[in-house]
């Protein structure tokens, strides 16, 4: 009997990873639009890290049923590297699926809470560095706002005080470009 896991856990799985297959050296996205009609294209599978049967990769006997259905021994995984894993369980260890799948799961919360921080190897870093929004982003926006710089005088600048606010607002223009 194969411990499979249901679909609200495959689902769990897929959310989890952000719908990216979670192998650190591909990162693809696996679940999109369908073009022509209204449905869903998933190309992502969740693989189990411990198999769900006895004689299937890495399988575990002292796991129970219930956690080799937990959504904990998915990892979600693009067609290719699903089937990969699944062919060499010499090479894809369990620990090596674990840190994956931990990895994977930091950086889909990471898009979530910064995305304009997020780093991935799809180019995530020049997108922020062409909108003008690096890690510095949320400083960026506090200096933008500061209202004092707006009501400088020319008069006035040059001065000790209004030099530093020249600095705010200099680091705060590129933002007014990107937001104009
Ligand atoms: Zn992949």
């Amino acid at each position: 009997m194969r411990d499979d896991f249901t679909q609200r856990t495959i689902e769990a799985i897929a959310k989890r990873a952000g719908f990216l297959c979670s192998d650190p050296a591909c990162k693809s996205p696996t679940v999109g639009a369908a073009e022509g009609h209204d449905g869903i294209v998933n190309v992502g599978v969740a693989a189990h890290i411990t198999a769900a049967a006895p004689g299937g990769p890495r399988y575990d006997p002292s796991l129970t049923r219930e956690e080799r259905r937990h959504q904990s021994n998915g990892i979600w995984l693009c067609q290719t590297h699903g089937k990969l894993v699944d062919s060499d369980s010499e090479h894809f260890t369990v620990g090596m699926l674990r840190a994956w799948k931990e990895a994977a799961e930091k950086q889909s919360f990471r898009a979530i809470v910064a995305p304009h921080t997020a780093r991935d190897r799809r180019g995530g870093a020049s997108i922020a560095r062409h909108c003008g929004l690096g890690a510095d982003r949320n400083a960026r926006i506090a200096a933008a706002r500061r209202p004092s710089v707006g009501h400088l005088t020319p008069a006035r600048w040059g001065t000790k005080r209004s030099r530093s606010l020249q600095a705010h607002a200099g680091m705060a223009s590129p933002l007014h470009s990107t937001l104009a």
